[in-house]
């Protein structure tokens, strides 16, 4: 009968039915897509500034602004994060030691007054010092990011002063001393993805090393080489095949603490805050941000960007954070065991 209805119409009823047809299987698409979404924001990565005291050409959070929240609004959004279901925060920049205080007592107030399971920051090490460390240690785990042994390498990066080795070892010490977990991230890209770090990761020992494949954003590090300025990079002559980065992995697999993020694990898997306190999506296409969630919540903010909890797994993002710093090792052969919860 429907058919013999649809048959009996002209072509352009017949046109306008398809197109009702799509678009309603569209909206329900998308509908379901969105109530299916995580609204739990386990994990966030809150940028809470772009600036940087360096230049990486491969960097995708790039110094847009020079603005940062109160201290007042910060905590208040941490709240909300809290009460939403948040359980681990990484301070991420730009560069967070450029506000030293600042990053500081947030890291307390997470720890001490909103009880985090996890308090955690990524650093280009620069401006660490043994005394913020003592005043903060036990507050945090730190990150540090560190993409090559050879200096040259480095500075070729943006990322480099011809003392960043010496200072990974400073940082990886002082960490021990203090009690601190020690982490450190590599971005494989085109000028180290031939490098052997593994006797030089086994010396330090981190707690986790993390090795990224460098990532390519829309908005963020695609400019033309004549747009090149302070805030706008091109990572396009640093890219790699997944070819090449598997390599770097099968150089590095049997380190226990070598954990691998391709492309494809990366996208989409971190919750991002920016420094206004919105959620960007820096998954396949321009970069997009949500309302911030000092003015419409968390929830809500989260419904305009894509969460992949699947990657976010996937990639051992709930790792057991309560491990110990004695647990750490970096000595000894990868089990293959899965990270766990
Ligand atoms: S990637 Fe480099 S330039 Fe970008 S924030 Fe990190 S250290 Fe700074």
């Amino acid at each position: 009968m429907i058919l013999s209805a649809i048959f009996g119409r002209s072509q352009s009823d017949l046109l306008a039915i398809l197109v009702v047809s799509i678009a309603t299987i569209a909206i329900i698409t998308r509908q379901w897509k969105k109530l299916s979404l995580p609204t739990v924001p386990v994990s966030v990565n809150y940028h809470f500034t772009r600036e940087c005291n360096k230049t990486c050409g491969f960097c995708f959070h790039t110094e847009k602004s020079s603005f940062v929240e109160s201290k007042q609004n910060a905590q208040r959004g941490l709240r909300l994060l809290k009460e939403a279901g948040m359980r681990k925060i990484n301070f991420a920049g730009g560069e967070p030691f450029l506000y030293p205080r600042f990053l500081g007592e947030l890291c307390q107030y997470c720890k001490t007054v909103l009880h985090l399971e996890s308090v955690s920051i990524i650093t280009n090490g620069t401006k660490i010092t043994p005394s913020w460390l003592q005043q903060y240690g036990e507050y945090v785990d730190v990150r540090v990011s560190c993409d090559s042994f050879n200096e040259q390498t480095n500075i070729e990066i943006g990322r480099g002063s011809g003392e960043n080795v010496r200072k990974l070892f400073q940082i990886s010490q002082w960490c021990r001393t203090y009690g601190i977990k020690f982490k450190l991230n590599t971005v494989v890209c085109k000028l180290n993805c031939q490098e052997d770090m593994a006797e030089t990761v086994e010396r330090l020992a981190p707690f986790r090393w993390k090795c990224f494949q460098v990532l390519l954003v829309e908005g963020e590090n695609d400019a033309a080489d004549t747009e090149l300025d302070v805030r706008k990079r091109n990572a396009k002559n640093l890219m790699i095949s997944d070819e090449e980065y598997e390599q770097f992995c099968s150089r590095h697999r049997h380190l226990k603490c070598f954990v691998p993020e391709p492309n494809n694990l990366m996208a989409s898997s971190y919750l991002i805050l920016d420094e206004y306190m919105r959620f960007l999506d820096k998954g396949p296409g321009y970069e997009t941000a949500s309302p911030s969630i000092l003015e419409v919540g968390v929830a809500k903010a989260m419904e305009f960007i894509t969460w992949d909890a699947k990657s976010f797994r996937d990639r051992g993002g709930t790792y057991d954070w309560s491990k110990k710093v004695d647990d750490e090792s970096c000595r000894g052969k990868n089990s293959g065991k899965e990270l766990e919860w």
